[in-house]
């Protein structure tokens, strides 16, 4: 038993290694996805609780690489985080993001609002803020429509300073969205301190909904506090009508989730615009 053990061992071992060799690897080669014209926004759109109509986009990158197909974002974006690739491949983004839905909104989609996930390291990054006010100068898109989604983590850092940058954003118009709500350990009274717009309940309080007790009572008590704060909120990964009933009798604002849509690509929203008529 204890040879077999050991070869267990061994096996893991030899495993782990070529992970970490792969992940070095696609380290290097995330470098240059940039300028090989390796990555792509997927828009997933958001829609209206009340009424279903769309209320605006969430961008979400995506890296398809020549050999290993789509890598998921879950992978590339920690590594972009552990190397600082993120403060520029988020710049990307962002740029994207802007330059796209101006593109639309010149084609008539006027009151839509574009949410990019921004990461701890390019909120800790000294450019940021310029990089934003940046963006908006160079792509025309109204800072009002702007919304940025950030983690709990990220807030929880360094909060005094991240405060101030943030009010710095904000009183350009920029809006800030708490993503993933609920997961990390912050409490809504600490949230007070931040210049927020919106809370998203994280997709596994959406997902317990029907089974779990438990999780009605979270989601409905962070939709509740939420506005009591005078903050909107937006359910993420909303996958069945069961889901969505509730959260509309919850009154929650904003719903998102394969029910409404799966994260599309940039023409495929175009072909949504036209056909409601946007
Ligand atoms: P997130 O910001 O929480 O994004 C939501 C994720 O849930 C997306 O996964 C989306 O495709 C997925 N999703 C949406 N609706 C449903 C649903 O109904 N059911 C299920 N099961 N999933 C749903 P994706 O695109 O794989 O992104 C994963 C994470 O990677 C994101 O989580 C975000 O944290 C990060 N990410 C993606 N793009 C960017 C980016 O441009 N910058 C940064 N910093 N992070 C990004
Ligand atoms: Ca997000
Ligand atoms: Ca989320
Ligand atoms: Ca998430």
């Amino acid at each position: 038993a204890k040879h077999r053990g050991r070869n267990t061992w061994c096996f893991f071992e030899q495993r782990m290694t070529e992970r970490l060799r792969e992940r070095s690897s696609l380290q290097r080669e995330l470098a240059h996805a940039t300028k090989r014209g390796q990555f792509e926004l997927a828009f997933q759109p958001r829609v209206h609780a009340s009424d279903g109509a769309l209320s605006g986009y969430e961008a979400l990158l995506r890296w398809r690489h020549p050999l290993h197909g789509n890598v998921p974002p879950d992978v590339f974006i920690s590594l972009a985080e552990e190397s600082g690739l993120i403060v520029s491949i988020g710049e990307w983004v962002l740029r994207e993001a802007c330059a796209q839905a101006a593109r639309w909104r010149a084609a008539g989609a006027a009151d839509l609002t574009m949410a990019v996930n921004v990461s701890p390291h390019q909120l800790r990054h000294a450019g940021f803020a310029a990089c934003v006010q940046q963006v908006l100068l160079e792509t025309g898109w109204p800072a009002r429509q702007l919304e940025l989604e950030i983690t709990e983590t990220a807030l929880m850092e360094d909060p005094r300073e991240v405060a101030v940058l943030l009010h710095r954003i904000n009183a350009l118009g920029v809006r800030f969205a708490i993503d993933d709500f609920g997961t990390g350990y912050s409490s809504l009274a600490y949230l007070k301190t931040f210049p927020l717009h919106r809370l998203k309940v994280d997709r596994s309080f959406v997902q317990g909904l029907q089974v779990e007790g438990s999780d009605r009572v979270i989601a409905a008590s962070i939709i509740a506090l939420a506005h009591a704060l005078g903050l909107e909120v937006t359910a993420e990964g909303v996958e069945t009508a069961d889901q969505r009933d509730f959260l509309r009798e919850q009154r929650c604002d904003e719903l998102q989730g394969y029910l409404f849509s799966a994260p599309i690509s940039a023409a495929q929203c175009e072909a949504w615009l036209t056909q409601k008529g946007i």
